[in-house]
Protein backbone atom coordinates (compact mmCIF):
# COMPACT_ATOMS: atom_id res chain seq x y z
CA UNK A 1 0.00 0.00 0.00
CA UNK A 2 1.61 3.50 -1.13
CA UNK A 3 1.20 6.72 0.79
CA UNK A 4 -1.42 7.66 -1.21
CA UNK A 5 -3.56 4.46 -0.71
CA UNK A 6 -3.33 4.67 2.82
CA UNK A 7 -4.49 7.81 3.00
CA UNK A 8 -7.67 7.40 0.99
CA UNK A 9 -8.07 4.11 3.23
CA UNK A 10 -7.76 6.35 6.32
CA UNK A 11 -10.24 8.68 5.10
CA UNK A 12 -12.36 6.19 3.98
CA UNK A 13 -12.96 4.99 7.53
CA UNK A 14 -12.94 7.41 9.37
CA UNK A 15 -15.43 8.95 7.36
CA UNK A 16 -18.09 6.14 7.07
CA UNK A 17 -17.19 4.35 10.36
CA UNK A 18 -19.70 6.27 12.17
CA UNK A 19 -22.33 5.39 9.78
CA UNK A 20 -21.43 1.67 9.41
CA UNK A 21 -21.99 1.37 13.50
CA UNK A 22 -24.67 2.71 13.18
CA UNK A 23 -25.76 0.65 10.75
CA UNK A 24 -25.38 -2.45 12.27
CA UNK A 25 -26.40 -1.17 15.73
CA UNK A 26 -30.20 -1.22 13.58
CA UNK A 27 -29.38 -4.40 12.19
CA UNK A 28 -28.22 -6.19 15.46
CA UNK A 29 -30.54 -4.67 17.95
CA UNK A 30 -33.85 -7.08 16.76
CA UNK A 31 -31.63 -10.12 17.26
CA UNK A 32 -32.16 -9.74 20.86
CA UNK A 33 -36.08 -10.51 20.16
CA UNK A 34 -36.02 -13.26 17.42
CA UNK A 35 -39.20 -14.32 15.48
CA UNK A 36 -39.67 -17.54 14.00
CA UNK A 37 -37.12 -18.42 11.71
CA UNK A 38 -39.99 -20.13 9.94
CA UNK A 39 -41.88 -17.06 8.77
CA UNK A 40 -38.27 -15.44 7.34
CA UNK A 41 -38.67 -17.56 3.99
CA UNK A 42 -42.11 -16.32 3.02
CA UNK A 43 -41.97 -13.03 4.01
CA UNK A 44 -38.68 -12.73 2.36
CA UNK A 45 -40.89 -13.49 -0.85
CA UNK A 46 -43.00 -11.35 -0.49
CA UNK A 47 -40.52 -8.27 0.13
CA UNK A 48 -39.27 -9.50 -3.42
CA UNK A 49 -42.40 -9.84 -5.23
CA UNK A 50 -43.19 -6.31 -4.03
CA UNK A 51 -40.19 -4.90 -4.26
CA UNK A 52 -38.09 -6.51 -6.54
CA UNK A 53 -34.50 -8.13 -5.61
CA UNK A 54 -33.36 -4.94 -3.82
CA UNK A 55 -35.06 -5.59 -0.75
CA UNK A 56 -34.20 -7.98 1.59
CA UNK A 57 -35.81 -8.61 5.17
CA UNK A 58 -34.84 -9.07 8.89
CA UNK A 59 -37.67 -10.05 10.92
CA UNK A 60 -37.43 -9.45 15.00
CA UNK A 61 -40.37 -9.40 17.71
CA UNK A 62 -41.17 -6.64 20.12
CA UNK A 63 -42.59 -5.65 23.01
CA UNK A 64 -45.85 -3.86 22.10
CA UNK A 65 -49.01 -4.64 19.98
CA UNK A 66 -47.93 -3.34 16.82
CA UNK A 67 -46.75 -4.39 13.37
CA UNK A 68 -43.69 -2.26 12.67
CA UNK A 69 -41.35 -1.69 9.53
CA UNK A 70 -38.59 0.24 9.46
CA UNK A 71 -37.65 1.17 6.19
CA UNK A 72 -33.67 0.88 6.80
CA UNK A 73 -31.15 2.29 5.08
CA UNK A 74 -32.44 2.43 1.82
CA UNK A 75 -31.10 6.15 1.98
CA UNK A 76 -28.01 5.24 4.28
CA UNK A 77 -27.14 2.24 2.39
CA UNK A 78 -26.95 4.60 -0.78
CA UNK A 79 -24.76 6.98 1.01
CA UNK A 80 -22.27 4.41 1.71
CA UNK A 81 -22.52 2.75 -1.22
CA UNK A 82 -21.84 6.09 -3.31
CA UNK A 83 -19.24 7.19 -0.90
CA UNK A 84 -17.60 4.05 -1.16
CA UNK A 85 -17.21 4.19 -4.61
CA UNK A 86 -15.37 7.73 -4.96
CA UNK A 87 -12.82 5.98 -3.38
CA UNK A 88 -12.36 2.76 -6.03
CA UNK A 89 -13.62 0.75 -3.07
CA UNK A 90 -16.71 -1.78 -4.37
CA UNK A 91 -18.35 -2.69 -1.55
CA UNK A 92 -20.24 -6.31 -2.08
CA UNK A 93 -23.37 -6.23 -4.13
CA UNK A 94 -26.25 -6.36 -1.52
CA UNK A 95 -29.11 -5.22 -1.38
CA UNK A 96 -30.78 -1.40 -1.42
CA UNK A 97 -33.14 -1.38 0.83
CA UNK A 98 -33.72 -3.58 3.94
CA UNK A 99 -37.20 -4.14 6.20
CA UNK A 100 -36.82 -4.28 9.83
CA UNK A 101 -40.31 -5.96 10.06
CA UNK A 102 -41.09 -5.87 14.07
CA UNK A 103 -43.48 -8.38 14.82
CA UNK A 104 -45.98 -7.99 18.24
CA UNK A 105 -44.08 -10.46 20.84
CA UNK A 106 -47.82 -11.58 21.58
CA UNK A 107 -48.29 -12.88 18.41
CA UNK A 108 -45.30 -13.54 16.84
CA UNK A 109 -46.51 -17.29 17.12
CA UNK A 110 -49.39 -16.66 15.18
CA UNK A 111 -48.38 -17.08 11.50
CA UNK A 112 -52.17 -16.88 10.73
CA UNK A 113 -52.80 -13.32 11.44
CA UNK A 114 -48.73 -12.36 9.80
CA UNK A 115 -50.78 -11.14 6.88
CA UNK A 116 -51.56 -7.96 8.68
CA UNK A 117 -47.65 -7.14 7.99
CA UNK A 118 -49.06 -6.63 3.54
CA UNK A 119 -50.96 -3.91 5.17
CA UNK A 120 -47.41 -2.53 6.56
CA UNK A 121 -45.65 -3.07 3.22
CA UNK A 122 -48.41 -1.39 1.71
CA UNK A 123 -47.71 1.55 3.19
CA UNK A 124 -44.41 1.51 1.46
CA UNK A 125 -45.76 1.39 -1.78
CA UNK A 126 -47.91 4.75 -2.51
CA UNK A 127 -46.02 7.52 -4.26
CA UNK A 128 -47.88 10.23 -2.25
CA UNK A 129 -48.54 13.40 -4.48
CA UNK A 130 -50.16 10.73 -7.19
CA UNK A 131 -52.50 9.58 -4.25
CA UNK A 132 -53.23 13.50 -3.42
CA UNK A 133 -54.63 13.89 -6.99
CA UNK A 134 -56.13 10.81 -7.93
CA UNK A 135 -57.88 10.83 -4.76
CA UNK A 136 -58.89 14.85 -5.12
CA UNK A 137 -57.13 15.72 -1.72
CA UNK A 138 -57.07 19.54 -1.59
CA UNK A 139 -58.85 22.00 0.64
CA UNK A 140 -60.76 23.39 -2.44
CA UNK A 141 -62.94 20.95 -3.09
CA UNK A 142 -65.88 19.25 -1.21
CA UNK A 143 -66.01 18.79 1.55
CA UNK A 144 -63.01 20.36 2.60
CA UNK A 145 -63.81 23.52 1.23
CA UNK A 146 -67.17 23.60 3.87
CA UNK A 147 -64.50 24.97 6.64
CA UNK A 148 -63.93 28.27 7.41
CA UNK A 149 -60.13 28.64 7.52
CA UNK A 150 -57.74 27.71 4.82
CA UNK A 151 -55.13 26.77 7.52
CA UNK A 152 -58.62 24.59 8.55
CA UNK A 153 -59.03 22.98 5.29
CA UNK A 154 -55.35 22.14 5.01
CA UNK A 155 -55.36 20.37 8.30
CA UNK A 156 -58.33 18.19 7.20
CA UNK A 157 -57.08 17.16 4.00
CA UNK A 158 -53.77 16.13 5.64
CA UNK A 159 -56.45 13.85 7.90
CA UNK A 160 -58.08 12.18 5.25
CA UNK A 161 -55.01 11.74 3.27
CA UNK A 162 -53.88 9.65 6.77
CA UNK A 163 -57.24 7.64 6.18
CA UNK A 164 -56.93 7.12 2.86
CA UNK A 165 -53.74 5.78 2.86
CA UNK A 166 -54.84 3.66 5.76
CA UNK A 167 -57.80 2.26 4.04
CA UNK A 168 -55.33 1.79 0.48
CA UNK A 169 -52.84 -0.42 2.39
CA UNK A 170 -55.83 -2.43 3.58
CA UNK A 171 -57.40 -2.96 0.45
CA UNK A 172 -53.89 -3.85 -0.77
CA UNK A 173 -53.58 -6.83 2.14
CA UNK A 174 -57.01 -7.81 0.90
CA UNK A 175 -55.84 -7.43 -2.78
CA UNK A 176 -52.84 -9.94 -2.34
CA UNK A 177 -53.86 -12.10 0.51
CA UNK A 178 -58.24 -12.71 -0.07
CA UNK A 179 -60.52 -13.43 2.49
CA UNK A 180 -57.20 -14.27 4.85
CA UNK A 181 -56.38 -10.87 5.06
CA UNK A 182 -59.92 -9.85 6.73
CA UNK A 183 -59.51 -13.30 9.06
CA UNK A 184 -56.54 -11.68 10.25
CA UNK A 185 -57.83 -7.65 10.45
CA UNK A 186 -60.70 -8.87 12.34
CA UNK A 187 -58.77 -11.02 15.22
CA UNK A 188 -55.80 -8.39 15.50
CA UNK A 189 -57.39 -5.04 15.00
CA UNK A 190 -60.79 -5.45 16.68
CA UNK A 191 -59.02 -6.79 19.29
CA UNK A 192 -56.16 -3.69 19.86
CA UNK A 193 -58.17 -1.04 18.77
CA UNK A 194 -61.59 0.69 19.58
CA UNK A 195 -64.24 0.08 16.73
CA UNK A 196 -65.32 3.78 16.24
CA UNK A 197 -62.20 5.59 17.67
CA UNK A 198 -60.44 8.32 15.07
CA UNK A 199 -57.46 9.66 15.40
CA UNK A 200 -55.12 11.59 13.19
CA UNK A 201 -53.59 8.82 11.60
CA UNK A 202 -56.24 6.42 11.35
CA UNK A 203 -59.33 5.81 10.67
CA UNK A 204 -62.05 3.76 12.75
CA UNK A 205 -61.46 0.06 12.59
CA UNK A 206 -65.30 0.19 11.83
CA UNK A 207 -64.51 2.21 8.47
CA UNK A 208 -61.56 0.31 7.40
CA UNK A 209 -63.61 -3.40 8.34
CA UNK A 210 -66.84 -1.99 6.35
CA UNK A 211 -64.27 -0.96 3.32
CA UNK A 212 -62.68 -4.33 3.16
CA UNK A 213 -65.84 -6.65 3.53
CA UNK A 214 -67.38 -4.09 0.46
CA UNK A 215 -64.40 -5.63 -1.35
CA UNK A 216 -64.29 -8.78 -0.29
CA UNK A 217 -67.95 -9.40 -0.90
CA UNK A 218 -67.77 -8.22 -4.53
CA UNK A 219 -64.97 -10.12 -5.15
CA UNK A 220 -65.97 -13.69 -3.82
CA UNK A 221 -69.33 -13.26 -5.12
CA UNK A 222 -69.96 -16.68 -6.40
CA UNK A 223 -73.83 -15.90 -8.04
CA UNK A 224 -76.87 -13.93 -7.18
CA UNK A 225 -79.97 -15.79 -5.91
CA UNK A 226 -83.47 -15.68 -7.04
CA UNK A 227 -84.04 -13.04 -4.22
CA UNK A 228 -81.51 -10.83 -5.47
CA UNK A 229 -78.83 -11.80 -2.55
CA UNK A 230 -75.27 -13.15 -3.21
CA UNK A 231 -73.54 -16.23 -3.16
CA UNK A 232 -70.32 -15.96 -1.85
CA UNK A 233 -67.49 -18.63 -2.68
CA UNK A 234 -66.55 -18.51 1.01
CA UNK A 235 -65.51 -21.82 2.48
CA UNK A 236 -68.27 -23.02 5.38
CA UNK A 237 -66.31 -21.66 8.33
CA UNK A 238 -65.57 -18.05 7.20
CA UNK A 239 -68.72 -17.45 5.65
CA UNK A 240 -69.60 -18.29 9.67
CA UNK A 241 -67.33 -15.78 10.39
CA UNK A 242 -68.30 -12.92 8.12
CA UNK A 243 -72.11 -13.49 8.49
CA UNK A 244 -71.50 -12.69 12.00
CA UNK A 245 -69.43 -9.26 11.38
CA UNK A 246 -71.68 -8.01 8.61
CA UNK A 247 -74.37 -6.52 10.51
CA UNK A 248 -71.34 -4.51 12.87
CA UNK A 249 -69.80 -3.38 10.13
CA UNK A 250 -72.87 -2.40 8.08
CA UNK A 251 -73.15 1.30 6.68
CA UNK A 252 -75.76 2.15 8.96
CA UNK A 253 -73.48 1.63 12.02
CA UNK A 254 -70.53 3.73 10.89
CA UNK A 255 -69.39 6.62 12.53
CA UNK A 256 -66.92 8.28 14.97
CA UNK A 257 -68.35 7.78 18.26
CA UNK A 258 -64.48 8.50 20.10
CA UNK A 259 -61.81 10.58 19.55
CA UNK A 260 -58.15 10.59 20.28
CA UNK A 261 -57.04 13.27 22.07
CA UNK A 262 -54.78 13.84 18.61
CA UNK A 263 -57.20 14.54 16.32
CA UNK A 264 -59.85 17.62 16.13
CA UNK A 265 -63.50 16.65 16.11
CA UNK A 266 -64.04 19.02 12.92
CA UNK A 267 -61.23 17.88 10.48
CA UNK A 268 -62.02 13.84 11.59
CA UNK A 269 -66.23 14.28 10.76
CA UNK A 270 -64.64 16.68 7.59
CA UNK A 271 -62.39 13.38 6.72
CA UNK A 272 -65.15 10.96 7.15
CA UNK A 273 -67.47 12.40 4.90
CA UNK A 274 -64.36 12.91 2.20
CA UNK A 275 -63.81 8.88 2.68
CA UNK A 276 -67.44 7.70 2.42
CA UNK A 277 -67.57 9.76 -0.85
CA UNK A 278 -67.93 6.70 -3.79
CA UNK A 279 -65.85 8.57 -6.61
CA UNK A 280 -63.21 8.09 -3.87
CA UNK A 281 -63.96 4.50 -2.66
CA UNK A 282 -63.48 3.58 -6.40
CA UNK A 283 -60.44 5.13 -6.97
CA UNK A 284 -59.09 3.61 -3.77
CA UNK A 285 -60.33 0.43 -4.80
CA UNK A 286 -58.91 0.76 -8.34
CA UNK A 287 -55.19 1.75 -6.87
CA UNK A 288 -55.11 -0.71 -4.33
CA UNK A 289 -55.91 -3.27 -7.07
CA UNK A 290 -53.24 -1.86 -9.75
CA UNK A 291 -50.57 -1.47 -7.47
CA UNK A 292 -51.41 -5.08 -6.48
CA UNK A 293 -51.24 -6.49 -9.66
CA UNK A 294 -48.01 -4.70 -10.64
CA UNK A 295 -45.93 -5.26 -7.98
CA UNK A 296 -47.13 -8.26 -6.94
CA UNK A 297 -48.24 -9.56 -10.38
CA UNK A 298 -51.65 -10.92 -9.33
CA UNK A 299 -54.13 -10.22 -7.06
CA UNK A 300 -56.31 -13.33 -5.21
CA UNK A 301 -58.97 -14.02 -7.48
CA UNK A 302 -61.75 -15.96 -6.38
CA UNK A 303 -60.87 -18.84 -8.77
CA UNK A 304 -57.97 -19.02 -6.64
CA UNK A 305 -59.47 -19.01 -3.41
CA UNK A 306 -62.25 -21.60 -4.82
CA UNK A 307 -58.99 -23.98 -5.71
CA UNK A 308 -57.06 -23.20 -2.69
CA UNK A 309 -60.09 -24.39 -0.74
CA UNK A 310 -59.87 -27.74 -2.13
CA UNK A 311 -56.62 -27.80 0.33
CA UNK A 312 -58.70 -27.86 3.72
CA UNK A 313 -58.48 -32.18 3.23
CA UNK A 314 -55.18 -32.08 3.39
CA UNK A 315 -55.00 -30.14 6.57
CA UNK A 316 -57.68 -32.64 7.88
CA UNK A 317 -55.06 -35.43 6.98
CA UNK A 318 -51.95 -33.32 8.75
CA UNK A 319 -50.51 -33.45 5.44
CA UNK A 320 -48.73 -29.81 4.81
CA UNK A 321 -51.02 -27.65 1.86
CA UNK A 322 -47.76 -27.39 -0.06
CA UNK A 323 -49.09 -28.13 -3.68
CA UNK A 324 -52.15 -29.30 -4.96
CA UNK A 325 -53.08 -31.51 -8.26
CA UNK A 326 -54.43 -29.33 -11.51
CA UNK A 327 -54.90 -31.71 -13.93
CA UNK A 328 -52.86 -34.51 -12.79
CA UNK A 329 -49.49 -32.34 -12.47
CA UNK A 330 -48.71 -31.61 -8.97
CA UNK A 331 -48.24 -27.43 -8.56
CA UNK A 332 -47.23 -25.45 -5.63
CA UNK A 333 -49.14 -23.87 -3.24
CA UNK A 334 -48.84 -19.94 -3.27
CA UNK A 335 -48.81 -18.29 0.47
CA UNK A 336 -52.02 -16.76 0.31
CA UNK A 337 -53.22 -20.31 -1.01
CA UNK A 338 -51.98 -21.54 2.30
CA UNK A 339 -53.00 -19.00 4.55
CA UNK A 340 -56.32 -18.99 3.54
CA UNK A 341 -56.97 -22.94 3.95
CA UNK A 342 -55.73 -22.58 6.95
CA UNK A 343 -58.01 -19.89 8.48
CA UNK A 344 -60.98 -22.11 6.94
CA UNK A 345 -59.45 -25.14 8.64
CA UNK A 346 -58.86 -23.50 12.00
CA UNK A 347 -62.07 -21.37 12.46
CA UNK A 348 -63.70 -24.69 12.14
CA UNK A 349 -62.30 -25.34 15.90
CA UNK A 350 -59.36 -26.99 16.30
CA UNK A 351 -61.68 -30.75 17.56
CA UNK A 352 -60.76 -32.30 14.93
CA UNK A 353 -57.20 -31.19 14.40
CA UNK A 354 -56.59 -32.93 17.71
CA UNK A 355 -58.49 -36.49 16.32
CA UNK A 356 -55.41 -36.94 14.31
CA UNK A 357 -52.86 -36.34 16.70
CA UNK A 358 -51.15 -39.17 18.92
CA UNK A 359 -53.41 -39.67 22.16
CA UNK A 360 -50.20 -38.98 24.05
CA UNK A 361 -50.33 -35.05 22.77
CA UNK A 362 -53.01 -33.18 25.56
CA UNK A 363 -55.57 -32.23 23.43
CA UNK A 364 -56.98 -29.09 25.43
CA UNK A 365 -57.14 -25.67 23.64
CA UNK A 366 -53.43 -24.05 23.87
CA UNK A 367 -51.68 -27.11 23.30
CA UNK A 368 -53.68 -27.99 20.22
CA UNK A 369 -53.24 -23.85 18.74
CA UNK A 370 -49.82 -24.13 19.61
CA UNK A 371 -49.34 -27.16 17.75
CA UNK A 372 -51.27 -26.03 14.40
CA UNK A 373 -49.04 -22.75 14.53
CA UNK A 374 -46.35 -24.90 13.83
CA UNK A 375 -47.97 -26.35 11.40
CA UNK A 376 -48.91 -23.32 9.82
CA UNK A 377 -45.17 -22.06 10.25
CA UNK A 378 -44.10 -25.95 8.78
CA UNK A 379 -46.05 -25.38 5.61
CA UNK A 380 -45.17 -21.82 5.19
CA UNK A 381 -41.35 -22.68 5.32
CA UNK A 382 -41.77 -25.86 3.45
CA UNK A 383 -43.91 -24.21 0.44
CA UNK A 384 -40.88 -21.39 0.72
CA UNK A 385 -37.50 -24.17 0.36
CA UNK A 386 -40.32 -26.26 -2.74
CA UNK A 387 -40.08 -22.66 -4.32
CA UNK A 388 -36.50 -22.21 -4.25
CA UNK A 389 -35.95 -25.92 -5.03
CA UNK A 390 -37.94 -25.41 -8.73
CA UNK A 391 -36.11 -21.97 -8.86
CA UNK A 392 -32.58 -24.00 -8.86
CA UNK A 393 -34.22 -26.01 -11.31
CA UNK A 394 -35.37 -23.85 -14.03
CA UNK A 395 -39.28 -25.70 -13.70
ZN1 LIG B 1 -51.32 1.46 8.58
Amino acid sequence: MNDYEFDSALMLSGRYFDKIVILLDEVARPIHYPAPPELHQSLTQMVKGIFGDTGDLLLFSEPGINYTIVDLVEKRLIDIRIGLNRYDFQPPAGPERIFLVGLPSAESDQALIHCIIAHEFGHKVWDESDVLIRLQLSASVKPFMYLDKEEEQVAAVEVATEWLLELASDLFGLYIFGPAYVCAAIHYATAVTALDEASKSHPPTRVRLHLLFGLMDEMYTKSMNEQGGREFAYGPNMSQLFDMWRPAVDASRLGIAQMSSNVDERYARTAFAAIRNPDRVKELRSMARGLAQERYGAYYKQENYVRDMGLVRSIRNFIPPVQFLNEGKSELTSVPGILNACWEYYLGGLEQFGSVLPATISSDRFALSAIFNEFVLKTLELSGLAGQWREANGS
